[in-house]
Order: structure tokens, then sequence, then C-alpha cells
């Protein structure tokens, strides 16, 4: 190939977590073979490969939180560890045929739409190519954010977030500061706090925590569900529709979560009979306004000795000392961070330039907003699975990410359909009514008024990630692209290399 000369393909999903393989399989049943899977890292598998933290496990079960065209018989608990859904991912994609798409350690580093040729040209960190549709599945949960603390650069320990787990330290016997009290860190917790000399739990905000009802799937179970596959879609189907019955308390009577509250307060109680500790763990916003956390052993962990919790969150680093809003400070060798990710400001957002010259960044500045979760006006061709207000706050992410496969696939057989150089860019009036709807909808629900600040709102206040309904319906609303809500772009010049040396040969 001549130096100004790159591959060309198809379709560049980025991303190799759920979501990226997900749309892997899809292109492939789709019969599209023509297609690349760009990921940064050494392996696949996404928050499964990067939180190896101990106690790392999904809080969704895991018959529900897997895909529904590759169901696994032999999960080993109702809430598998991460090794086991990591070792799940790569069985997907072996199963399904993946590896020769997957392109590793390849960091996506600008994607540029290119209005001419109507396709992106990328950069990655092996090298540039092109592609007629991207599909960006880098996942709103994949980089971790470690807050500007005054002082933390001059601390003389070890420091590693949740999400970058430093298996080389041993933490046996050490004073360990844990920061945050999120999904992560309700899970982290219980599995140090034997091993550490001390625990400091530095708390901004507690969390809301429901007992966690894991068990081992018996032999019985799982000989049932391989010999009589239906009985795990029945298992699934049950685990969804009790969710999906959950929905419009959340949504729309967040007053009737009421009750929930006082089964989280049972299981405090439980474990914490210092009323002061209670107190000081006990929430004053309404349950589910965060995300609820389910735990039978983050209340009996900082009942421990060894364990203490500080109110008001980290405020300061002075040498080995740590501050705490509240004045309280602690002797400290290695301070985890548990405090999640860049979620409404995601930095792939700053790689994608559009086709005004803008990044993605630029253009969402006020708040990401994307038609169906999946388009954004002038990245014509491009889609986010996970995009804005596809999250959840009770169910499997999973249903999401396969609803917007269906989208994917449906935009590129419109592609087809439409014939030729041929794009489609999100109408800024469709994007701006779809997300007007999500909004209006927001209104009502406990994420907006439930009284808490949570990592769903973005630096405005505006809950631009959570989906506020039912999964079903969002499975409705991404069954098929509507081509009025969608410009048609064409353009006469070829986009790849080859086609367009045959166009000089025949010139
Ligand atoms: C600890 C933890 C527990 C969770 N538990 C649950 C649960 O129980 N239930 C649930 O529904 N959800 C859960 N989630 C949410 C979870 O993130 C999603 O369910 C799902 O795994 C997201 O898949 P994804 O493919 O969209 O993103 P990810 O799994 O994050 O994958 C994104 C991939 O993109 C790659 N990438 C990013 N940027 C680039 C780039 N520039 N170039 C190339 N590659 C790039 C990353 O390396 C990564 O491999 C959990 C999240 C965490 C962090």
């Amino acid at each position: 190939m001549a130096e100004d000369e790159h591959e060309h393909v198809r379709v560049a999903v980025v991303g190799s977590g759920f979501g990226g393989l997900g749309a892997a399989v899809r292109l492939r049943r789709e019969g599209i073979t023509d297609f690349v899977v760009l990921e940064r890292a050494d392996s696949v598998g996404g928050t499964w490969r990067d939180n190896s933290y101990p106690g790392c496990a999904c809080d969704v079960p895991s018959h529900l939180y897997s895909f529904s065209f590759a169901p696994n018989p032999d999960w080993p608990r109702t809430f598998s560890g991460q090794q086991h859904i990591r070792a799940y991912l790569e069985h997907v994609t072996d199963v399904f045929g993946l590896r020769p798409h997957i392109r590793l350690n390849s960091e996506v580093t600008r994607m540029a739409w290119n209005g001419e040729r109507l396709c992106w040209d990328i950069e990655t960190s092996a090298g540039n190519l092109s592609a007629d549709v991207v599909v960006s599945a880098t996942g709103p949960l994949s980089d971790p954010k470690i807050p500007d603390i005054p002082g933390l650069d001059s601390f003389p320990g070890t420091v590693f977030h949740s999400a970058r787990w430093d298996h080389d330290y041993d933490l046996t016997g050490k004073r360990v500061a844990m920061v945050g009290t999120g999904a992560s860190a309700i899970q982290i917790v219980p599995s140090i706090q034997p091993v550490v000399g001390k625990l400091t739990l530095f708390q901004r905000t507690p969390p809301w925590v429901l007992p966690r009802v894991d068990r081992a799937i018996s032999g019985a179970e799982r000989w049932l569900h391989r010999q009589l596959p239906f009985t795990a879609q029945l298992r699934r189907g049950l685990l969804w529709g009790i969710r999906e019955l959950q929905v419009q308390a959340f949504t729309k009577r967040p007053n009737e979560l009421g009750f929930v509250e006082q089964l989280a307060r049972r299981n405090m109680a439980r474990a914490i009979k210092d009323p002061a500790l209670r107190a000081r763990l006990t929430p004053d916003y309404r349950i589910g306004c965060k995300r609820i956390l389910l735990s039978s052993d983050y209340y009996p962990a900082l009942a421990r000795p060894n364990v203490d919790v500080v109110t008001g969150g980290l405020s300061e680093v002075r040498g080995s000392t740590l501050v705490a809003a509240d004045g309280t400070t602690a002797e400290i060798d290695a301070i985890i961070f548990g405090t999640g990710f860049h979620v409404t400001d995601m930095p792939i957002a700053e790689r994608v330039v559009g086709a005004d010259g803008k990044t993605l960044a630029e253009v969402w500045k006020d708040g990401m907003e994307a038609l169906r979760g999946a388009s954004a006006a002038g990245f014509p061709n491009w889609m986010t699975i996970i995009g804005p207000n596809t999250g959840l706050g009770n169910s499997s992410m999973i249903l999401m990410i396969e609803s917007q496969l269906t989208y994917m696939a449906d935009y590129i057989r419109q592609l087809d359909v439409l014939g030729g150089r041929v794009a489609l860019d999100a109408r800024p009036n469709a994007v701006r009514a779809w997300n007007h709807r999500v909004q209006e909808r927001m209104k009502r629900t406990v994420w907006n008024t439930g009284g808490c600040t949570s990592w769903y709102l973005d630096a405005n206040g505006r809950n631009t990630t959570i989906w506020p309904g039912t999964t079903s319906e969002f499975r409705r609303a991404t069954r098929r692209v509507d081509l009025a809500e969608y410009d048609v772009l064409r353009a006469p010049a070829r986009c790849d290399a080859a086609e367009r040396q045959d166009a000089e040969v025949s010139a």
C-alpha cells in the first residue's frame, strides 16, 4: 500500500466489552464480515477485564446478565464473579469466531468524519484505517476517575483505583484508606477487611444497601439448564419480569420505594449495633436515587474493630496523613480510590470529530444527547452503544445493549437499501425531540427527585445517563430505524483505497 493509503472496512467497532463483542456477533449474523473490533487493551472483556479487585462480581443475576443469544447453563453462582464473567466473554469470542476481527493493543486516538468520501478516518495506536460506519462501544464505565485531592501527588505510599487494582501490592497488615462508597467499594471493603491492619473508609454519602441473596447454583440446576434449555430461558424471563415490574416505582412513584428503605434499614441494623455509626451510615435521600447496592457482608465488615468510617469525604493529603472534610485525620500506607468513572465526560468524545469539525465533547458541552441513545447530529454513520440515557438503575445492561444492536443492524440494512455511497445523519430536530421526551419523563423519576447527587447527573445537574422507562419500551423504540429522523447524505467519491485504485486504472 502507498503511504497515503490505508485499510478500509465496512464497519469499525471500538471496544471489546459486552457492547463491542455483541456488535461483532450481530454483524456476523447479518452476513457482514468486513469489520474490525479495535481494542486498546491486550485482551477482550472490557469492564470484566479491567475490574479485577477482590470481591468483584455482578449485581444483576448472571442468567440475566449475559447475552440472550449465548446462554450459559453453567453459571456457578447466582451473582457470578469477575473471573467467570470474563471467561464467558472469552468463550463468546471463540464460539462466534470473532478472533480474526479483533485488533488488540489498538487504541483509537482520533476518528474524523470525511464529508467528501462519506467515511470515518480513524487513527489508532497501531495504524490508520477508514470505515463506512463506526460503532463506538467504549463503555460508560471504562475510564476511571480519581478526584483532584490537594496534596495527593506528595503521598509517599501506594495509590490505585478499583478498576486498576495493583495485584503486586500486598495489603496484609497495612493501613488502608478506601475512598468512596459505591458499588465497587462495598465489594472491596468486606474482601480486604480481614487482611488489612486498619481500614479507614472515607464516605462522602452513604449508600442504601439491601441484602444480597447470592448462592451457588447447584449441579442439578445446571444439569437441568443444559438438558432442557427452556428452563434457563424461564429463569431469565422471571428475573427480567420482576425487574420490569419495579420500574414504575423508580420512574413514576418514588414514594412507593419507602418500604424498600425499611428493608435496607433492617439490613443495616442487623450488623451495626452502635447507634452513632448507624446514624452515619443512614442515607438522607430516597432509596433508588443513587444505585441501590446489594451486600450481606458490607455492614458486618464496617462493624469490625479494625474499620473506621469517616464521613464528609477525603479533602486533603498531607504526606502520609489523610484529612477528611470533618477534620478527622488518619495515617495511611495505601489509598484505594473507588470513585467511579468519567461517565458524562467520557474521554472518547474528545477524539470524535464530526461533520463541521467539532468534537463530540464540544457538541455535548451542555450535556450528552443522542437519538435513541445511538446517533448524534453531525456525526453521520457513527453510533454509540450504551450512549446517552440508556443506563439502567435496576436491571441488566445487556438487555439495553442487545436493543441497540438491533438498531445497529437495521441502520446498516437501511444503508444497503439506499445503496451507493450513502450515510445517515441524525436530524437535529429529531435528536431534540427524542431528548425532550426523555427529559420530560425524567422529571418524576427517583433519580431526579430523590434528593441526592449521583454520577447519573452531569455537571449541569441533568440526567443524561439513565433510561426513564422499562427495557421493553426501549426495545420497541430501537426495533428499527425511522428514516424520517435522518438526513440521507450521498457522495460520488469512493472511500476505500482499493476502489480508488480501480477508478484510476479504468480512467
Ligand atoms: C465493577 C462493575 C460492575 C458492574 N456490574 C454490572 C452489573 O452487575 N449489571 C449491569 O447491568 N452492569 C454492570 N456494570 C456496568 C458494565 O459496565 C456494563 O454492564 C457493560 O459491561 C458495559 O459493556 P461495554 O462493552 O459497553 O463497555 P466496557 O465493558 O467498559 O468495554 C469498553 C471497551 O472499550 C475499550 N476502549 C475504550 N476506549 C477505547 C479507545 N479509545 N480505543 C480502543 N478501545 C477503547 C475498553 O478498553 C473496553 O475494553 C458494572 C460495571 C462495573 C465497572
